[in-house]
């Protein structure tokens, strides 16, 4: 190989590509954002309160400590009605996967008896008679009671029970209680159908609760509706859409600004007072029940932005027990006040999810952008509803921000990341580097997939509390005022995201190490890249540059890729196509000239600390001197047992990605003749691409709140 290397004396220089036949490809690299979730929550007259269910009957489940949550699925007609893969995927993987977590993940604190439906009234008028549980319909009930988009089925509702106008004769009325859906505790209403929201909102999946049992206000019923056009029954887009689902049912299970006022103590006490009518005063102008200082409390940050100024920052922080625990113990900040919720995304998303600034991939933030996990403090807010306890074995390990301090947690990204800088830290988990062409890639927070920093120019000026940037290379003082990170709901603040190509709107691959379907093919690998199973991503010192006889290419678009790595007792190897590496210190140089199908790859990599991906690593003492990477050929290298540390995280990949898009033309198809004389014609129609790229690149953006 080095031979046939030095034999080519005459290298060119530039980053193009030749080839007899030149096909241009279109790609857009979108960043992996789901638009956020809208959680709307119910209005008054869809929500039935205070529901009387009988007691359980102690023989319908195995033992009275099995206290496991129980959630009934119940299909509509509109689910069968989707086409056999759609069909097949909701019904055989993507529910019962999602329930089968959930029903793990949460054990109820008290059960009831079957969950039998209280029937919507024909005017919204309802009234209730002292000593009777039951709520009577003001003159009759509504034809048919609905959870959400559902019709409920007759037999799981209780009998109509009205009162004249007056009040005075109030009594049952047609068809007696039916046998409601015994041995649960939550019944799920799943739907297919395209309603107005799907149009509206671009979005796959939305869920809400619709009736509250009567004892502790915990919800018996709930629906989710899938909107048909965007279920995908492509593979990879599988683990998205079950997180998507999750989310959506923990919604309607608990974690909802139109429950928060329902919440009670670990006694059984409502956190919020109660009116005489058993329910907590309405916000008429936030359209939701007011909750009490003992579930969120308001407070105020002092909040650094651009020009050294400080403004107030207000923010609704969920303050019950265990999430205060579990937030301070994340953050490793003990005056923590509680969880900050969402404040920005309009109605639906703020107050809904957790702060995407302070807990970007936790599963319940309010938009999808990469690696979702549902962490301890999910699950804490679920057990401080006062409905359920958790298995936080069942809990995902979050990286993102965890252990930072109170500077991470209480103040704006600028003063984090001006002090990191002052530390000569990295701004991480934020980046500071535009996301313009060519692209600077960079790996994600997990190290697992490529990614870009998603800092960006906005059309406007950010709103004055979200001007982060004092100065940014290459941009003009006036224009600072613009930039931010992509994701609104993020506070605007910039930070690194996995994205995916897409080729005339069609999507391709994206740029997650670990799935072997993601590897470029040959013509389009720049880099030697390696997807797989092992896979991670690693820094690159310079571009790699392809040679073959005097053609070299490389892509302008550089700075990290995946890699195949593996561990052993001498610590992380890291493997380019048929060469392996040893890394023996954290941030060691890997020169790497490796052949593959008659073209030499040669690039530096940068070695990440063993200690990220392997559970043993050789101590400082016990490590070979290094002076220039070894390279060892792959038929010699250690092949010691592969550590199970290398797996950290699910694949959870983003999907349907709409936010942005950056339209890069830039690659080539390329059918090569080895070392065929170049065409003189061909060079010359790529460069003169090469030269209009920025011309041509666009970036759209398109808010997805
Ligand atoms: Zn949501």
């Amino acid at each position: 190989m080095e031979r046939w290397l030095t034999a080519e004396g005459k290298r060119s220089v530039s980053r193009l590509l030749l080839g007899p036949a030149l096909v241009l490809s279109l790609l857009a690299v979108q960043a992996s954002c789901h638009g956020s979730c809208t959680h709307r929550v119910p209005s008054r007259g869809e929500v039935v309160h205070q529901v009387h269910l009988k007691p359980e009957r102690l023989t319908k489940r195995s033992s009275p400590d099995d206290l496991q949550l129980k959630i009934k699925i119940i299909y509509d007609s509109s689910v069968d009605r989707l086409p056999a893969d759609k069909r097949r995927l909701v019904k055989d993987k993507l529910f019962p996967q999602a329930i089968d977590y959930l029903q793990r993940a949460f054990s109820v604190r008290r059960r009831v008896g079957p969950v039998l439906l209280s029937r919507q009234c024909a005017t919204n008028q309802y009234m209730r008679k002292r000593g009777d549980p039951h709520r009577y319909c003001q003159e009759a009930c509504a034809d048919i009671t609905r959870c959400g988009p559902v019709v409920v089925p007759q037999h799981h509702l209780q009998q109509c029970k009205v009162c004249s106008e007056s009040g005075k004769s109030c009594g049952p009325t047609g068809p007696p209680d039916g046998p409601g859906v015994d041995g649960s505790d939550f019944v799920l209403y799943v739907s297919g159908i395209t309603t107005e929201r799907c149009g509206q909102e671009n979005i796959v999946a939305y869920a809400a609760y619709c009736q509250l049992e009567a004892e502790l206000d915990r919800p018996i019923a709930g629906y989710a509706n899938l909107c048909p056009a965007m279920i995908s029954s492509q593979p990879q887009e599988f683990e998205g859409m079950l997180s998507t689902v999750k989310h959506e049912i923990i919604h309607a299970l608990g974690f909802s600004a139109g429950l928060f006022a329902f919440y009670h103590d670990d006694e059984g006490k409502p956190l919020t007072p109660r009116f005489a009518s058993g329910l907590p005063a309405f916000n008429d102008s936030l359209g939701l029940y007011q909750w009490s200082e003992a579930v969120i409390r308001r407070v105020s940050r002092l909040w650094d932005i651009r020009g050294g100024e400080m403004v107030r920052h207000h923010v609704h922080v969920l303050v019950t027990p265990r999430v205060v625990e579990e937030a301070r113990r994340h953050f490793n900040c003990p005056i923590l006040e509680g969880m900050e919720l969402e404040n920005q995304g309009g109605t639906g998303t703020e107050l809904n999810h957790w702060e995407k600034r302070l807990l970007e991939n936790e599963a319940m933030t309010g938009s999808h952008t990469q690696n979702r996990v549902f962490s301890r403090l999910t699950l804490a807010i679920m057990e401080d509803s006062g409905w359920y306890r958790a298995n936080y074995s069942l809990a995902q390990r979050l990286d993102w921000g965890r252990g930072l301090g109170c500077d991470f947690v209480m103040k704006s990204c600028k003063f984090w990341m001006d002090r990191q800088r002052q530390r000569r830290h990295p701004v991480t988990p934020f980046c500071d580097t535009v996301r313009a062409s060519p692209l600077q890639l960079t790996c994600r927070q997990d190290q697992l997939a490529v990614a870009v920093c998603n800092l960006q120019k906005y059309p406007q000026q950010l709103p004055l509390e979200y001007q982060y940037f004092d100065r940014i290379p290459d941009v003009a003082a006036d224009q600072l005022s613009s930039f931010g990170g992509a994701v609104e709901i993020a506070d605007f603040c910039p930070f690194s995201q996995e994205f995916s190509w897409h080729l005339s709107g069609e999507y391709q691959r994206n740029s997650y190490c670990r799935v072997s379907e993601n590897q470029p093919d040959w013509w389009r690998n720049y880099g030697a890249e390696q997807y797989g199973p092992d896979s991670v991503c690693l820094y690159q010192k310079s571009a790699f540059v392809m040679e073959q006889c005097t053609r070299k290419m490389t892509y302008p678009d550089w700075g990290s890729g995946c890699y195949k790595v593996s561990c052993s007792y001498q610590g992380l190897t890291v493997y380019v196509q048929d060469r392996s590496f040893l890394c023996s210190r954290k941030g060691q140089l890997l020169s790497v000239s490796v052949r593959v199908s008659d073209w030499v790859y040669n690039g530096v990599l940068v070695c990440p600390a063993c200690t990220d991906f392997c559970d043993d690593c050789p101590l400082p003492h016990q490590l070979l001197p290094i002076n220039t990477s070894r390279s060892n050929p792959i038929g010699q290298r250690h092949s010691g047992p592969q550590s199970p540390a290398l797996v950290t995280h699910p694949w959870e990949h983003g999907y349907n990605s709409t936010c942005f898009l950056l339209f890069i033309i830039r690659n080539c198809l390329l059918f090569l003749d080895p070392c065929s004389s170049s065409p003189g014609l061909a060079i010359t129609l790529w460069l003169l691409l090469l030269n209009l790229v920025p011309l041509v690149a666009g970036l759209l953006v398109c808010h997805c709140s």
